[in-house]
């Protein structure tokens, strides 16, 4: 086991005018699994071929333990990797697929067969070893790519999407069982995906990537209560976090979102006679009338089983709510809505940045 330590990666690609990975620095600690999130093409794909060695940095420095491996070959860094297409051999059947890298290796038969034996008992694969792919289920050979990646005791587990290939209910069995195995194997993993929900399930923290950069870094709960700026906020979540734009009143008391207002934290007040925006997530927000409820306007209504999800709009600006599932109201009419203080994230318009209140 080892941590991963990168360093101001940059890679552009021959004839890309941009960078795939811009400057990119993090520290994987021994023992945690990181995740790297972020929609397609923000970069996560080369960040892991840099860390394995399929790729080469145009600058930075990659270091694994107390090695720095930046140029080091491949099959030096001890490591292994899990890809997206789980590519397993036709020809073999499960235990040797399994035990591939270690013979490879030149490991003695015994040694690979009580690995393959230890793999194949952690991954539930114990009763397909003499099955050949052709007769197994994706997630059964998805199982069997994992398999051989862990029998290698490497010091770092890399994984492109290992799941992305799976359907829906086989990626979400799946998910938890890889979740108990890395713990149980406590390796230290560097897993990319754009699905949040397997993100946020997974990772002991989440680095959330964004046009080469990394966004945000932060665990689970952090990332999402308190995204450091409105990209974090707008892509994590379904529906994802609500922003509201409004002016800051002269007293710098309330924000003013065009016809109604809402108490601004008071170290905000110097933001008077300014911009501001307000970040708050669908779940957060209650129908209910009271103080300092807001009117919305009910467009759409929709009955998703454990919850109710309604398209609102606030002086003219739409915001989702996330209400109980047996809400029912009539589209067309107004609601009170209740956005409770504790729940508002504040973003300066200008930088998208998290303000300090
Ligand atoms: P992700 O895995 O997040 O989808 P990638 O790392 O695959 O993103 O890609 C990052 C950027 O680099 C994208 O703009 C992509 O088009 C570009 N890119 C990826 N691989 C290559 C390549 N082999 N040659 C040229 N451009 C590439
Ligand atoms: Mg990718």
């Amino acid at each position: 086991m080892a941590e991963v330590v990168l360093r101001d990666l940059v890679k552009t690609y021959a004839g890309a005018t941009v960078r795939a990975t811009d400057e990119v620095s993090l520290e994987v600690a021994d023992g945690e699994f990181m995740v790297l999130l972020g929609p397609s093409g923000c970069g996560k794909t080369t960040l892991l071929r840099m860390v394995a060695g399929l790729e080469l940095p145009d600058s930075g420095q990659i270091v694994i333990g107390d090695q720095d491996v930046t140029y080091l070959e491949p099959r030096r860094r001890n490591l292994s990797m899990v890809f997206q297409s789980y590519a397993v051999f036709p020809n073999k059947n499960v235990a040797e697929n399994i035990g591939f890298g270690l013979r490879v290796r030149g490991t003695p038969a015994a040694e690979v067969r009580r690995k393959v034996e230890w793999a194949a008992d952690l991954l539930q694969l114990s009763p397909y070893l003499d099955r050949y792919p052709a007769k197994l289920s994706g997630g059964q050979r998805q199982r069997v790519a994992v398999a051989r990646a862990i029998v290698m005791d490497a010091d770092v587990l890399l994984m492109d999407e290992p799941l992305s290939n799976l359907d829906a209910l086989l990626r979400l069995s799946f998910r938890a069982e890889l979740k108990k195995l890395v713990g149980e194997l406590g390796t230290t993993t560097l897993y990319v995906t754009h699905d949040q929900v397997e993100a946020l399930s997974l990772g002991d923290r989440v680095a959330v990537m964004r046009e080469g950069r990394i966004a945000q870094c932060d665990a689970p709960t952090a990332v999402y209560d308190d995204p450091a700026n409105e990209f974090v906020g707008g892509f994590l979540g379904s529906p994802p976090m609500n922003f509201l734009t409004g002016t800051v009143e002269r007293d710098g008391s309330k924000l003013d979102l065009g016809g109604q207002s809402l108490a601004v934290p008071h170290a905000l007040s110097t933001f008077a006679g300014r911009t501001l925006k307000l970040g708050v997530r669908p779940e957060a927000i209650e129908v209910a009338g009271g103080d300092g409820a807001l009117q919305g306007e009910l467009q759409v209504l929709e009955p998703l089983g454990s919850s109710a999800l309604l398209t609102t709009e606030i002086c003219g600006q739409p915001v989702k709510v996330q209400a109980p599932p047996t809400f029912r109201a009539e589209p067309g009419g107004s609601l009170s809505l209740r956005i409770p203080p504790e729940a508002c994230r504040w973003y300066d318009p200008e930088t998208s940045l998290l303000l300090e209140v």
